[in-house]
């Protein structure tokens, strides 16, 4: 059979750990594509364009909605967030894991278009307290923005349970530890046709 590509969707607030955990695990999950959104947000101090994100105007990312260049595309803070299909197709037909960090509106096209590839994890603090503590002393984001972001991480906190797994990064290794499992475990997801075609093959061979 030809190798299996596979997506892995991880979503929760930011300053859950999202970028050090994947940081942590790249070495041991073999081949993946990480994708870069493309967004209207700012850049922010630190980000490199086609690195953390494309970064682009409202026209710009308007026109590639009408081209239907998206796998999916979410308005999260005022500013527009999309994957772009090509990048994603491609890594897939390589047989890697192809990883989202997306918003739960995100998530939820994934699963609409894409669901039996696909497997996905929540990851955030272990309350709500903590992450506070943390985005306040991340210091890289004005006061506005966040409350803009704990605001949103309650609501998403709600929807916890469209998610395959929960992650609680308390303690980073440990959180690692079950990231990488997960992502070991989503390679062996298998789409309904390949295993009409295992089926087939398997009895192919009596
Ligand atoms: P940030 O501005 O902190 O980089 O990201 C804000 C939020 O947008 C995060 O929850 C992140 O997961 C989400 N996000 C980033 N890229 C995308 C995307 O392509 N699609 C969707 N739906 N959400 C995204």
């Amino acid at each position: 059979m030809s190798k299996n590509g596979a997506i892995l969707v991880l979503s929760g607030p930011s300053g859950a750990g999202k970028s050090s955990l994947i940081k942590k695990i790249e070495d041991h999950i073999g081949a993946f594509y990480f994708s870069i959104s493309t967004t209207t947000r700012p850049i922010r101090e630190g980000e490199i364009e086609g690195v953390h994100y494309h970064f682009v105007d409202q026209k710009e990312f308007k026109q590639d909605i009408e081209d239907e260049h998206f796998l999916e595309y979410a308005l999260v803070h005022g500013n527009y967030y999309g994957t772009s299909i090509k990048p994603v197709k491609e890594a897939l037909k390589e047989g890697k894991i192809v990883i989202f960090d997306i918003d739960v509106q995100g998530h939820d096209a994934v699963q609409n278009r894409l669901g039996d590839i696909t497997t996905s994890v929540f990851i955030t603090t272990p309350t709500l307290k903590e992450l506070k503590h943390r985005l306040n002393a991340r210091g890289t984001d004005a006061k506005e923005v966040i409350e803009g972001r704990i605001e949103m991480a309650t609501r998403e906190v709600q929807r916890i349970t469209e998610y395959d797994y929960l992650v609680i990064n308390d303690d980073l290794d440990c959180a690692a530890e079950q990231l990488k499992s997960i992502a070991q475990a989503s390679r062996l997801k298998m789409p309904s046709m390949k295993i009409s075609e295992f089926i087939h093959e398997w009895e192919e061979n009596s």
